[in-house]
């Protein structure tokens, strides 16, 4: 299969999946270790960041969270959600775009990511406080052509996973669906506030099987309602709800400060959130933008700490160095030790992040990577 083309790979890989699916209720497993085989053989010897034996071996051991991880989503995920997020997220994005995004580096001389996250607009249906979105309001959009072509030209250089952000993207949800559906090779996931899911979006969303939430909560009602607006914690809860409901793939979208960490982190709540049908949880290290901002909700280095270890003892393992590990601004000095500045600039270095704002003018994109490619 090493030397197979793009379609006749995901040709095998979907076939594998039908047999994987079809055959759930006898061996989950060992179905699940066939498929690694054959992506083995896809990479046809090509390193990539995955020790095949060791999956495998997590994926049989029964009392492993991974196992119980995977019959948890077999049990509960729609089985058509399910083979396009193998296709869409693993096929595409992880094995095949690996591969071509590797080439193209080679051919365009210069860093080339694996996923582009983009504002398809910044207006929003709430106004949290603190939030830039209401200033911004409806004034700043990408056209469907302009996401359209950011995907197409991304797929060339063998980017298939796009994420969007905003202000609030489901409130371009027409033209997002239009996307998963046109690239339907391509996963999409959409960090939400959660309060414009309903019936019609779950039901489209089971209809493509390529688009996933990420909905942020920073807490229980009283404090996630503070900031976001009484009665939104309720919405998020009906939300995933129905989410789980339409057996579709959802997550947290997870804003730590000072004040909130202990509380998100706490058993109570990844309980609640575990049991609401959240398959993934993105924490965010709170970040202070503007003059304004509150600096005294940055978490120190001791509640850092705290929460990587109190994530590993639930099994979520993240990384270490945050991104505002790398910047020097006022508001961080003197509060993470020297090593770790040098550590996360060390990986920040190996990572490319465009700006893709609405108002970004293309002789600007272009100009920003003639910079990159001169300082290569
Ligand atoms: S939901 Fe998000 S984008 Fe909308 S106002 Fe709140 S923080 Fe801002």
């Amino acid at each position: 299969m090493g030397s197979m083309t793009h379609a006749a790979g995901r040709a095998a890989f979907s076939t594998a999946l039908d047999v994987t699916l079809k055959n759930l209720n006898k061996k989950p497993e060992g179905e699940i270790v066939k498929l690694i085989d054959l992506m083995q053989k896809y990479m046809d010897g090509e390193k990539i960041d995955i020790d095949y034996d060791k999956a495998k071996q997590m994926v049989l051991d029964q009392d492993g969270t991974l196992n119980k991880y995977i019959h948890r989503l077999l049990d509960e995920v729609d089985p058509y959600v399910l083979k396009m997020t193998a296709l869409t997220l693993g096929y595409e994005a992880f094995f095949h775009g690996t591969k071509t995004i590797r080439k193209m580096r080679e051919v365009q001389k210069c860093n080339i990511p694996w996923l582009i996250l983009m504002d398809p607009t910044s207006a929003c249906n709430l106004h949290c406080t603190g939030c830039w979105a209401a200033e911004y309001g409806n004034r700043l959009n990408l056209t469907f052509k302009e996401m359209d072509d950011i995907i197409t030209q991304g797929k060339e250089l063998g980017i298939y996973f796009y994420m969007f952000t905003g202000g609030e993207p489901l409130v371009r949800r027409d033209d997002i669906l239009r996307l998963c559906e046109k690239h339907h090779d391509c996963a999409f996931l959409a960090y939400t506030n959660g309060t414009l899911v309903n019936e019609p979006l779950c039901q489209e969303m089971v209809k493509l099987g390529n688009l996933y939430l990420a909905i942020s909560l920073e807490g229980f009602s009283e404090v996630n309602d503070l900031r976001r607006g009484t009665g939104v914690f309720e919405k998020v809860m009906h939300a995933m709800d129905l989410l789980k409901e339409y057996g579709l793939i959802f997550g947290t979208s997870i804003c730590y400060t000072s004040q909130n960490i202990e509380t998100v982190t706490s058993d109570e709540f990844i309980d609640l959130i575990v049991e609401k049908g959240c398959r993934y949880s993105l924490y965010f290290h709170y970040m202070p933008v503007g003059n304004d901002a509150a600096v005294e909700l940055l978490p120190t280095k001791e509640q850092r700490e705290y929460i990587y270890e109190k994530l590993k003892e639930n099994d979520i393992f993240s990384r270490r160095y945050f991104y505002p590990l790398t910047s020097d601004e006022v508001c961080f000095k003197n509060k993470y030790i020297k090593q770790d500045l040098q550590k996360a600039r060390y990986y920040s270095d190996r990572i490319l992040v465009l700006p893709l704002y609405a108002d970004l003018k293309n002789e600007e994109v272009e100009r920003i990577v003639d910079v990159i490619r001169k300082n290569l």
